[in-house]
């Protein structure tokens, strides 16, 4: 009996072994397809083609989808979205962006979900917890977004904040710069709480933050969780 249940406990473990094994495969798989642009500017393609708060656009391009998180020039930047819109283009963002931009524009707040050309997209809650810059009551978001069976975290302008413990994501892109955001440290804490298969640091290396910073984050969670920083492209 006792060898039994032993074998059962020991089979259940390689079967989350396997099933872990094979989460993570599928992340880094995914991980071909996301393009870090600079700061939180990223190209996510999957079954469409995503952008993330375009900023500092060098190469034109059509988006089907384009997320931005709040109205700060450095993630709602009217020229840069132009530079990647077309006439199918579907711009989810919070109403204080949208008023800045024409075409297919949907607002959201913390906490809203759809779905836009078979893409689930969720906006969760994205603020400072020790700064002013982004106070909760501006009811700006991150987005959670499902892209080839894949939950990819984009967390906007925030600090670390204690809904991060109920996200369950595949890979989070966590700003690391500190001054307006999390420091990397900070971004530590969130990533262990977060624990996602893959974590990606971003916004520096373009207003505030360096690659130091970047470092320090995958420094703080050597053996806990993977890190990848991504070239500039
Ligand atoms: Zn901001």
């Amino acid at each position: 009996m006792v060898k039994k249940i032993s074998m059962i406990v020991f089979l259940l473990f390689i079967i989350n072994l396997s099933s872990a094994i094979a989460g993570k495969k599928e992340a880094m798989k995914m991980m071909e397809n996301i393009h870090w642009l600079g700061h939180d500017t990223f190209k996510i393609v999957g079954e469409k083609v995503i952008y993330t708060d375009p900023f500092k656009i060098r190469k034109r391009d059509v988006a089907d989808i384009i997320l931005i998180t709040h109205e700060h020039y450095d993630h709602c930047s009217p020229e840069d979205v132009k530079k990647i819109q077309g006439t199918n283009t579907t711009i989810v963002t919070t109403p204080d962006c949208a008023g800045k931009l024409s075409g297919n524009v949907k607002t959201v707040k913390p906490g809203d979900k759809l779905t836009v050309e078979g893409i689930d997209i969720e906006a969760v809650p994205s603020y400072n917890t020790n700064k002013k810059f982004h106070t909760k009551d501006k009811n700006w978001v991150g987005y959670i977004f499902t892209v080839k069976g894949q939950k990819i975290y984009l967390a906007g302008d925030t600090d670390y904040i204690p809904e991060m413990k109920t996200f369950n994501v595949d890979i989070a892109l966590l700003p690391v710069s500190g001054t307006y955001v999390m420091t990397a440290e900070e971004a530590v804490r969130a990533a262990l709480d977060i624990k996602p298969e893959i974590a990606v640091p971003m916004h520096y290396n373009s207003i505030v933050g360096t690659e130091n910073d970047a470092e320090k984050f995958a420094e703080g969670l050597k053996g806990k969780v993977e890190v990848r920083i991504l070239k500039e492209e």
